[in-house]
């Protein structure tokens, strides 16, 4: 079966897929997309900006509607006494969206010259599954250790504290929305460490797909928008994989402004001190009654 390889809107080379295998639905809708759009910057930035919209929004939506029915999900909340009402979660709404528009969509248009420089994959079929495992789990540590250092920083230093990264912390009991209410400057240090562990892979040892990168920034969307949903749940991944930070973490680190700066994982902050102490005395069995 012929399909058509790389540069979809100008390029018509082809390539040919082993008899067993058919292309999936994705991978042919992933061509009829690029094709539509005819222009592949504006394909790859559009694409970019819809997940990253959609995801976004698309997972804060639950976490919102939780918040509206404390009767019955209060019992998880962390800080149940600070449940935010429907009036300061729609500001947050607000101030998210105007810096998505404003502030975001450049780099994300941005972002396919870059890709192509690099030589970033677009064709299809899709990698393996494999190497995409490998890849996104070397992008989780890379960005762990980056968001750890750098927001270390930004607490260390009074001056970008209170210049940059005090507007992150306007919220001491952070909910789903929260995720990226930050300064510009701070967006884009976060940001860079996102989309800078695919970039580095793809400098250093190329072999890497579009479509990993996508899988990447979604992940990462869900690991911040749930690391600030505000609920520990019994179920909560980080009780499966102890390493996991989850919002339990994060929520110490917004309701006690030190320690805990770690994004993903918690061995940074284990290993150089830095953690909050409630979650010290939580992982040696102590437990605070919930009064917050
Ligand atoms: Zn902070
Ligand atoms: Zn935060």
């Amino acid at each position: 079966m012929d399909y058509i390889r790389g540069n979809y809107s100008m390029v018509a080379a082809t390539a040919t897929l082993p008899a067993d295998r058919q292309l999936y639905f994705i991978e042919q809708a992933w061509i009829s997309f690029y094709a539509y759009m005819n222009n592949d910057l504006v394909a790859t930035g559009v694409l970019f900006f819809l997940i990253h919209e959609g995801v976004y929004f698309g997972r804060s939506l639950p976490w919102m509607i939780l918040d509206l029915l404390p009767g019955i999900f209060g019992r998880w909340k962390i800080q149940p006494l600070k449940t935010p009402s429907l009036k300061t979660q729609m500001e947050c709404l607000k101030d998210v969206l105007v810096a998505h528009f404003l502030v975001e969509a450049i780099p994300i248009l941005a972002f396919h010259p870059l890709c192509q420089h690099l030589g970033i994959s677009l064709d299809v079929p899709f990698p393996n599954w494999r190497p995409m495992v490998l890849q996104l789990a070397t992008f989780f540590v890379f960005e762990d250790a980056w968001h750890f250092w750098f927001h270390r920083l930004l607490h260390s230093s009074s001056y970008l504290y209170k210049k940059v990264h005090k507007q992150h912390h306007k919220y001491a009991a952070p909910f789903g929305l929260t995720a990226e209410y930050a300064h510009p400057v701070e967006v884009a240090i976060t940001g860079t460490g996102t989309v800078g562990a695919p970039i580095l892979w793809a400098y250093f040892f190329g072999n890497i797909h579009m479509i990993t990168i996508i899988t990447w920034v979604v992940m990462r969307l869900l690991q911040a928008v749930d690391s600030h949903s505000g609920y520990e749940f019994p179920w909560s991944l980080h009780h499966f994989i102890p390493f996991w930070a989850g919002a339990e973490h994060h929520d110490d680190h917004h309701r006690l402004f030190i320690g805990n700066y770690a994004s993903s994982f918690r061995w940074w902050d284990y290993f150089l001190g830095t953690e909050c102490k409630t979650t010290v005395e939580k992982r040696s069995g102590v437990t605070t009654k919930k009064t917050l």
